[in-house]
């Protein structure tokens, strides 16, 4: 599935073939994705594209005639190709331009979304605007997490994930955090310590900087009909490692489901 990473440099690929450019027509050949694709969308012709902006991991394309909300879901990939490039299966919609490409869809498991807000979705739409801070922005920090992590009895691996408390921390990205910060994952929110939020926090912005910077360095050519945004190799100490040996003290790694998601941690260093 697309991480915050992925997502990121998905926007950093499509967005200089995107932004200043006009939009032709917009082509839907199934509208079924994870909710039916806005019927507005394919009034979007002659709209011009100012900006192409990613929030938590919906990228929001700013137009003269509204936004556009695109979710990758679980299995969707953007790209840009010659308009008259012939569409393959799962290619379901295109985003035409005037300058003879298209921003193309493929999703073939169709949890992704199309979307159309006629107001700036932060502030307008259900999806996006009860959304928490961005990670990587000056507003997360340790004051903020700790703040709202009072009162919490929720594990602290459930809380970090939690969208209202801040967005883009998938689940590889909080298993090895908190490896890295020696948080146990079942520990209550409520419970950790001030320093410890300040440990923790720097950890996971390193984490989803680092991933974005090897999805730049491994950036594939989002102008070929073939280039799969990749996902991306993480040097992964805990996450699919259930059962093996710590690289920290070499004991052995225990694997539990928290919140139905698989959780991999050490014992021994994870207090
Ligand atoms: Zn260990």
């Amino acid at each position: 599935m697309p991480e915050l990473p992925e997502v990121e440099v998905s926007r950093r690929g499509v967005a200089p073939h995107l932004e200043n450019q006009e939009i032709s027509h917009v082509i839907v050949r199934d509208h079924r994705l994870r909710w039916p694709v806005s019927a507005e969308l394919e009034q979007l012709g002659g709209a011009h594209i100012s900006q192409v902006e990613r929030r938590a991991k919906y990228l929001i394309l700013h137009t003269s005639k509204g936004y556009v909300i695109v979710h990758l879901g679980m299995s969707g990939a953007l790209r840009v190709v010659p308009a008259e490039t012939p569409p393959v299966k799962h290619d379901h919609v295109d985003l035409v331009l005037t300058s003879g490409f298209c921003l193309r869809f493929n999703d073939p498991r169709r949890f992704g979304c199309w979307l159309y807000s006629k107001e700036h979705p932060s502030l307008a739409h259900p999806l996006l605007c009860e959304l928490g801070p961005e990670p990587l922005t000056d507003v997360f920090d340790a004051d903020y997490l700790f703040a709202a992590s009072r009162g919490r009895q929720q594990s602290i691996k459930t809380f970090i994930m939690d969208n209202h408390v801040v967005v883009g921390v998938g689940n590889i990205y909080a298993n090895e955090s908190l490896f890295k910060a020696g948080i146990h994952p079942k520990r209550a929110a409520g419970k950790v310590s001030k320093q410890r939020y300040q440990k923790l926090v720097p950890i996971i912005k390193a984490t989803l900087a680092k991933a974005i910077e090897q999805g730049g360095t491994t950036l594939q050519d989002f102008t070929q009909v073939d280039g799969q945004p990749g996902y991306f190799k993480q040097e992964l100490m805990v996450y699919g490692r259930g059962g093996k040996l710590c690289m920290a003290c070499s004991g052995r790694l225990k694997e539990i489901r928290l919140g139905q998601r698989s959780t991999v941690y050490c014992p021994s260093c994870q207090r």
